[in-house]
């Protein structure tokens, strides 16, 4: 699981979070949803590690990651990372492409790894094949089985499927969801999509300026009640 306490983060004298907090127990996936600016990317990539600590502490699987006195590198938080725009390596094939983040593994038993992820993706066949022959949507499903080929603690997904049309984005939505429950990661998810976040989490939290919290519940909790016009507003975009 992921437990974020109390980070508070600036880029100069743009104060994006204050005392942001955030729990995900293993199995759960949460959504971060809210405009542009809020801050977000910011808290995912705190707890990535591409970002360092300022002030509060992270702990994934129980162990700290990130206080005031350190900051683990991304390589050393059990984490998968997933952009819109994480790009598969384009000289290397797909094997080589899930088989990444496997060093320290046997050769054989990280071949036997990375076949079973592109099998849990519905990709075997393409193990051979190239990223550049790829669609937009067979090189997400790449990228979350490369994500997930270490066995990570952590999922970390910033607008994953943005980059792809309606009907390919509700279907890769759908196998991410059964790939994802099979691997009982914690996931957190940024989007900017309400509806996106209603279909996929288990929790919902919504952010305001300043990264603020403004609501924080199950899909339903929220969509039935919302805190306040502005929540109201954003699901009322639904159709
Ligand atoms: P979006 O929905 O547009 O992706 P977001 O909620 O993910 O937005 P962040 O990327 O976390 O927002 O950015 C929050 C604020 O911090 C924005 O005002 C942004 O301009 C600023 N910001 C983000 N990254 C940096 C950076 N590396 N240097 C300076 N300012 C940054
Ligand atoms: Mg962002």
């Amino acid at each position: 699981g992921l437990h974020i306490y109390g980070v508070t983060h600036s880029y100069g004298s743009n104060k994006v979070l204050n005392g942001a907090s955030l729990t995900i127990p293993a199995g759960e996936l949460v959504c971060l949803l809210g405009p542009s600016g809020c801050g977000k990317s910011t808290i995912l990539r705190l707890a990535g590690g591409l970002e360092t600590l300022q002030e509060g502490n992270i702990v994934i699987d129980g162990e700290t990651v990130a206080n005031s006195d350190m900051c683990l590198p991304p390589e050393k938080r059990k984490i998968g990372l997933m952009f819109q725009d994480y790009a598969l390596f384009p000289h290397l094939d797909i094997m080589a492409n899930v088989t990444f983040g496997l060093h320290g593994m046997d050769k054989k038993k990280a071949q036997a790894r990375a076949l079973d992820m592109l099998d849990q993706v519905g990709m075997t066949a393409y193990a051979e094949a190239f990223p550049h022959m790829l669609s937009g949507g067979q090189q997400q499903r790449i990228a979350l089985a490369r994500a997930l080929a270490p066995e990570p603690k952590l999922l970390l997904l910033d607008e994953p499927f943005s980059g792809l049309d309606t009907n390919m984005r509700e279907k890769i939505r759908q196998e991410t969801l059964s790939v994802l429950r099979d691997a009982g990661v914690a996931t957190l998810m940024v989007t900017h999509d309400p509806e996106e976040a209603m279909y996929m989490a288990d929790r919902i939290k919504i952010l305001g300026r300043g990264g603020k919290i403004l609501q924080a519940g199950s899909p339903n909790e929220i969509y039935y009640n919302p805190a306040d016009e502005f929540v109201a507003n954003l699901f009322g975009m639904m159709n």
